[in-house]
């Protein structure tokens, strides 16, 4: 069969084996500037089905979509201290109109807190007009120096939730309700499962109060942030003075979040399930969940198979299944077979003279739990259903696989910093440790080991009998999970 096209193993190389996928799969390419990228027509339509799973359940804690502009004043971003901080070394800024140069500089959005508030401080007068809660899917630009396709690009897609609360509380609990939402979508969706936590003081949100993050574990055992939520206390509020009358007649400032996830999600998803042959997706966000390969020898069976083929991919795309008819001539089923695993399609079916003959179809799965087949005859009655309950099944396997590897590469009780540098150097993956609060400690095992503190890790994470002490040996104040990450 033809390997055309090489790709790296996983094993040998797995950062050029991911820069290949990008490439063989059709996801994205590079453009004429360093770090954009160009999202092809295949990469895109996952993240259309991204968009379209996660806007369904922001809708369904009811948020409302609205589009706020790309430029903001530099002044505007300015106002908040620890945010410009935090995003002024990788901000684009326009100082031209065409030839004349602009009295004030525009910032290009690298997230959009500094735009959205100075707009609805109109919008809200009194505790009647809270919760406001809104989302945006828009593109944003923050310059960086190191860039990698989907993982880190100079410009990224994503959603940016911007919501505004009467009370503290309300705040901290939409906080949570979202990154609620994320860990939902990733593990149902993505078949992705994340650890959930608290960021330290020094990986958080500049301008936040406290970031919440989902943190999932890539093939490569190092982890992905794949998505963050801010609780920003009324930090935007005071900075854009935006004020809402209390039930008891006080003014007061609105205590507000932002929440978001990028085109990132799309390398998370390459990179959590793809193997040596290429891409492996989840059924829910697989473009095609089912390819139809034709089979024929001679022209006699061409036209026969060709028309079985069509009415077998019009009662699935009636059915609700993704699919797709490969009748390209010129191209023997072989190679095709090898593209589409190589893209990643969840299920294949192959269909010839002889099937046809048996009333079947060979269904060939992309992957299975250890062991099984992945190719079996289905009958052509009944065959959507089938296929259906397959696709499901698909979804929770490869859910449960990703959830097992996790398990694998997770090591908790790691004392010593000894230990700890074997454990991050030979396996990698999560380790969970103790942490003695202070921040310089942080900087030293980072700088060290290149392992951060991914999370202080939610309750449901925690170990049974976590470590007393951190890794420099004074006593420990908190759990934690240290990993490499992207
Ligand atoms: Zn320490």
């Amino acid at each position: 069969m033809g390997n055309e096209k090489g790709l790296t193993p996983q094993a040998e190389d797995f950062s050029a084996w991911y820069n290949e996928i990008v490439q063989q799969a059709e996801l994205a390419s590079h453009s004429a500037v360093r770090g954009c990228m160009v999202i092809r027509p295949y990469g895109y339509r996952i993240w259309e089905l991204i968009q379209a799973g996660l806007d369904g359940m922001f809708k369904a804690t009811g948020h409302q979509n609205a589009y706020f502009p790309l430029f903001l004043p530099k002044s505007a971003l300015d106002r908040e201290a620890e945010h410009v901080e935090g995003f002024a070394p990788e901000t684009a800024i326009v100082t031209h109109a065409g030839n004349s140069e602009l009295e004030e500089p525009l910032v290009v959005r690298p997230t959009s807190e500094a735009i959205i508030w100075p707009i609805v401080r109109d919008w809200i007068d009194s505790y009647r007009d809270l919760p406001l809660l809104l989302n945006q899917w828009a593109n944003v630009v923050r310059w960086e120096l190191r860039t990698r396709p989907f993982l880190r690009t100079t410009e990224f897609l994503w959603q940016e939730g911007h919501t505004a609360h009467a009370t503290e509380s309300e705040a901290e609990e939409e906080t949570r309700r979202m990154l609620g939402v994320y860990r939902t979508f990733m593990e149902d969706w993505m078949a992705l499962p994340v650890i959930t936590g608290l960021k330290t003081e020094s990986e958080k949100f500049a301008g936040a109060v406290r970031t919440y993050a989902t943190e999932g574990l890539m093939r490569d055992n190092r982890a992905l942030q794949a998505g963050t939520s801010h609780n920003l206390g009324q930090n935007f509020a005071r900075a854009f003075d935006v004020r809402f009358q209390t039930e008891e007649g006080e003014h007061d400032f609105v205590w507000s979040t932002s929440w978001g996830v990028s085109t990132r999600l799309i390398g998370g998803l390459i990179m959590a399930h793809g193997d040596d042959t290429g891409l492996v997706l989840p059924p829910r966000l697989a473009p095609y969940q089912a390819v139809i390969v034709p089979i024929w020898r001679n022209e006699d069976q061409k036209g026969q198979v060709l028309e079985s083929a069509a009415r077998l991919a019009e009662a699935l795309v009636g059915g609700g299944i993704r699919t797709h008819l490969d009748g390209r001539e010129g191209m023997n089923p072989g190679a095709k077979y090898y593209d589409w695993e190589r893209r990643g399609v969840p299920v294949r079916l192959e269909i010839g003279p002889r099937d046809l003959e048996a009333g079947q179809a060979m269904v060939v799965r992309r992957f299975t739990p250890d062991g099984e087949d992945r190719k079996r005859p289905l009958s052509l009655g009944g065959i959507t259903e089938e296929l259906e309950t397959l696709l499901v099944r698909m979804q929770g396997e490869l859910l449960a696989e990703a959830t097992e590897r996790r398990g694998a590469n997770t090591t908790r009780n790691v004392e010593s910093m000894d230990t700890f540098r074997d454990v991050v150097e030979s396996v990698g993956g999560f380790v969970f440790t103790g942490w003695c609060g202070d921040e310089g400690c942080e900087a030293r095992v980072k700088e060290e080991t290149k392992a951060t503190i991914r999370v202080i890790p939610d309750e449901e994470f925690r170990s049974s009998d976590p470590p007393t002490r951190c890794l420099c040996g004074e006593a420990s104040v908190a759990e934690v999970v240290r990993a490499k990450a992207y």
